[in-house]
């Protein structure tokens, strides 16, 4: 060993890889305790909350079998389906890191969104198994900044861009996207050496709908008025289904929704007052970036209902299959993943005010955050057309900008108290 002590301490890049851990897992297990103490918290979320602290405070990779590759994704609109058919896991590796996201803004221009520089961030300094293990990665080309990670990843890790139609009624942008499926799928056989046959497809969507089944169960029971869990609990548990086999996931919601039915059989709900109900939308919220559903939740608002790509967006009903084929798969696959999907990423995106519209009316939503991340053009310009709509329904709306970082959490406490108070006031 060498007696020179900067030496004995490594190279530059391992020191600045350590802080790097010990940073990021702190603010983790700062986040996880706020999320562990919001009373209510049902014991059956417990699952869920390992695996986000497995995966970001002591930093381990996905919650698999040991022999299953995975495959890292950005987006819902890559099917899973597609990747445990053919015999490997996927991860959805959008980044909600603080300390990542300091490192990525070295590298990303300045107004790229905090998530891709989160992402950039992971990828520079080489940390997070999660995102090391990744046998391969699937960037959907949404808006610029995902086109320009495509990029980003593809010189440095064996990468999939996978072009996502900007309109998806006409025939021939299906047609498109069912051949990006097809050229991603042949690219999945390479990797683990299945091929993507009719049967391994169809067990794959049996996978998915037994989630999407216990999935369906947690949206009922969470359209209970007085609420049966806190938003910020339900957020933690689709946010580990980002790095958990689906299966495990799926056994593990099956347990919460069984315990929330326990719990409105004992008349046991997580909030008892008249809490203003409140829906969030807008750019992705990605453990451990919760400071919005903790802030609201913590200033007396209840978090009801999320039409975020990281909540119920996530889960779409199962693929429609009409042509019991390997084929007729992948188009089913191809239309679930984009048809009903209200990513403002598409050129006509009206499916959004109507399925906001809808959640207001199913959730009994009393005021929606609109939640644009710093950069997110995509979000941002859609805010008008929401706050229209709203204002027709009578609906308050607060458009709330953050980034990745705990220097705007006062300005936001403030902001959001003050529309939890006009809320109430309003029903005074
Ligand atoms: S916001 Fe849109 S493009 Fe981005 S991950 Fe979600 S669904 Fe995909
Ligand atoms: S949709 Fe928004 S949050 Fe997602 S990658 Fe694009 S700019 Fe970033």
């Amino acid at each position: 060993m060498s007696d020179d002590p900067v030496r004995r301490q490594g190279p530059p890049e391992e020191r600045r890889r350590q802080r790097f851990i010990s940073k990021s897992s702190a603010v983790s297990l700062k986040y996880l305790r706020r999320v562990e103490e919001l009373p209510h918290m049902p014991e059956a979320l417990t699952p869920f909350l390992h695996i986000l602290g497995h995966v970001f405070v002591e930093q381990g990779g996905a919650v698999k079998p040991e022999h299953i590759p995975t495959v890292g994704t950005y987006c819902v609109m890559v099917p899973p389906e597609l990747i445990y058919a053919a015999g490997a896991m996927p991860v959805k590796l959008c980044g909600g890191s603080y300390t990542a996201f300091n490192i990525g803004d070295d590298v990303a221009p300045r107004d790229a969104c905090p998530l891709v520089k989160a992402v950039m961030g992971f990828e520079t300094v080489g940390a997070a198994p999660v995102y090391r293990e990744c046998a391969m990665i699937a960037v959907p080309v949404t808006c610029d900044c995902k086109k320009k990670l495509a990029g980003y990843l593809g010189e440095r890790r064996p990468t999939v861009a996978l072009h996502v139609p900007s309109g998806r009624d006409r025939d021939e942008d299906m047609e498109r996207f069912v051949e990006e499926l097809y050229a991603f799928g042949a690219k999945l056989t390479e990797l683990t050496g299945a091929p993507l046959s009719y049967e391994r497809l169809s067990w794959a969507c049996g996978l998915t709908a037994a989630a999407q089944y216990e999935l369906s169960r947690f949206i009922t029971l969470r359209r209970k008025a007085p609420l049966v869990i806190k938003g910020t609990h339900y957020m933690a548990a689709m946010n580990a289904m980002s790095y958990t086999h689906i299966s495990l996931w799926t056994r593990h919601m099956r347990a919460l929704c069984d315990e929330l039915e326990q719990r409105i059989r004992n008349g046991e709900m997580a909030s008892k007052e008249n809490r203003p109900r409140i829906l969030v939308t807008g750019s992705p919220i990605v453990f451990p970036n919760f400071k919005l559903p903790l802030l609201i939740e913590e200033m007396g608002g209840a978090l009801v209902a999320d039409e975020t790509c990281m909540g119920e967006r996530g889960a779409y009903d199962p693929p429609a299959i009409v042509d019991q084929s390997t084929d007729g798969i992948l188009r089913a696959l191809a239309n679930r993943s984009t048809r009903p999907c209200t990513c403002p990423t598409f050129v006509d995106n009206k499916r959004r005010l109507y399925r906001i519209r809808q959640m207001i009316e199913d959730y009994r939503v009393e005021g929606v955050i609109y939640h644009v991340l710093r950069g997110c053009l995509v979000y941002d310009y859609e805010y008008r057309a929401m706050e229209e709509e709203l204002g027709k329904l009578g609906v308050p709306i607060i458009r709330v900008e953050s980034d990745y970082n705990e220097e705007d959490v006062e300005q936001l406490r403030i902001r959001i108290e003050a529309f939890v108070e006009l809320i109430k006031y309003g029903k005074r």
